[in-house]
């Protein structure tokens, strides 16, 4: 097995406090996460429904589960007992659906909303004037079962370290924003979820509060 523990304990020593990890565990066995977990690690991320809920049902329930991935609105239901936070939130649609699901289960949901600001062209991610307008239009305010936390974003997919940064960047900056526009008195609203394996040191330098590691920590992935 790969040195998960080992891998895990580097990890963490390169973060500063108040940063926390988003174990990324998506693909990866559950004996891999119980190494992790036998290590006190206790956040892990997954991004396909199916999978998350195998695992969520046979691993401990102390674990926090984190939707990282696109969540399609009919899947929602069966993730809105157990999950800790739904990270990638991108559109009203879907936040409606999550405020429905957790009123359901008498819970409210802790969901970031997911910026898109990389080079790559993806269908997913809300680009900052989206952002702005989805939280302008106003409704969200009306959704009592969800609780937005905070930001989530991906950088380019590139080496350059410069551009990788200004796009973190960006995002501590429509954080800022939005913060100050929308959630001046919701200190609830304090997360900032960037950096991932290859780029975590850059986003942590940038303001990240929460980092999400799977292959430096788990291998890589066999799909
Ligand atoms: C898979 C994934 C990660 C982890 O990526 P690594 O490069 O393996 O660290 C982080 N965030 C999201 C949204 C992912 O889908």
């Amino acid at each position: 097995m790969y040195d998960v523990k080992g891998n895990l304990k580097q990890v963490l020593s390169h973060l500063p406090q108040g940063v926390r990890l988003v174990a990324i565990s998506k693909y990866h066995p559950n004996e891999y996460i119980t190494a992790a977990y036998e290590e006190g690690q206790r956040i892990f991320g997954e991004s396909h429904e199916q999978e998350l809920r195998g695992k969520h049902e046979s691993l401990p329930k102390d674990i926090q589960w984190h939707f990282i991935g696109h969540l399609q609105t009919n899947k929602v239901k069966y993730i809105a007992p157990y999950v800790t936070m739904i990270e990638a939130v991108d559109s009203l649609k879907l936040l409606r659906e999550i405020d429905k699901q957790a009123a359901k289960n008498g819970r409210v949901i802790d969901v970031l909303l997911e910026l898109h600001i990389a080079e790559e062209e993806t269908k997913y991610g809300l680009s900052p004037d989206a952002l702005r307008e989805l939280l302008a239009a106003g409704e969200w305010r009306s959704l009592q079962h969800v609780r937005i936390c905070g930001l989530m974003m991906m950088a380019s997919n590139v080496d350059d370290e410069e551009q990788i940064r200004s796009e973190f960047r960006l995002a501590h900056d429509l954080f800022d924003e939005v913060k100050a526009d929308y959630f001046a008195d919701a200190p609830s609203f304090c997360e900032r979820s960037w950096g991932m394996s290859h780029d975590y040191q850059i986003a942590v330098q940038e303001g990240s509060t929460m980092v999400r590691i799977g292959t430096t920590i788990f291998g890589p992935r066999i799909y």
